[in-house]
């Protein structure tokens, strides 16, 4: 197993937290001096929080960690290629390596829609490594969808007489699912 692998693995652990609690499986280490310094896992239906991405919470706990907004010398892993939202955050922590597991075609912008960790316009670029236990990470995401889809034709079924609520619940999620299955 490579270094790179050993991180993802311990990303794709933070993931499993994640499904878990019903949210898409997404999952985040930030690794300084052959470290982990910080960990994260989506959050965001459970949080009712925008900001509760994977990403973000390792970047947030980091700094702490660190005492700088500043992760120089740090590299994140993260399980799906990040959105706009963490890649800018990456960008903006200055963070020098990020390596990823599957790409995000709906929504990823670090290669996919945008490519904003290698912008040669702004003052920052970041190494990024694609692809690393892409299997396991794109596995993960399928089987959450899957069973996603069948707990809401469940659903569905079970409340066609009533009108169900289901607004800022992860059935919203399906729409954005990353990957087709
Ligand atoms: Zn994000």
């Amino acid at each position: 197993m490579t270094i790179q692998e050993k991180y993802m693995k311990e990303a794709i652990r933070q993931a499993k937290k994640a499904y878990k609690l019903g949210e898409v499986p997404i999952g985040c280490v930030i690794v300084f001096e052959d470290k982990i310094i910080a960990r994260g896992y989506n959050r965001r239906n459970t949080d009712k929080n925008t900001l509760a991405h994977a990403e973000i919470t390792a970047i947030n706990r980091a700094s702490k960690k660190i005492g700088d907004w500043r992760l120089e010398g740090c590299t994140l892993y993260v399980t799906l290629e990040p959105c706009q939202m963490c890649s800018g955050a990456i960008v903006q922590a200055r963070i020098p390596e990020v390596v990823m597991g599957s790409m995000n075609p709906k929504a990823g912008c670090a290669g996919s829609i945008l490519n904003i960790l290698e912008m040669p316009e702004f003052n920052h670029q970041v190494t990024v490594t694609r692809g690393v236990l892409e299997k396991e990470c794109t596995t993960m995401l399928t089987t959450f969808f899957k069973e996603l889809r069948i707990r809401n034709k469940l659903l569905k079924t079970e409340n066609t007489t009533m009108s169900a609520d289901t607004s800022g619940s992860a059935q919203n999620d399906v729409q954005n699912a990353p990957v087709q299955s």
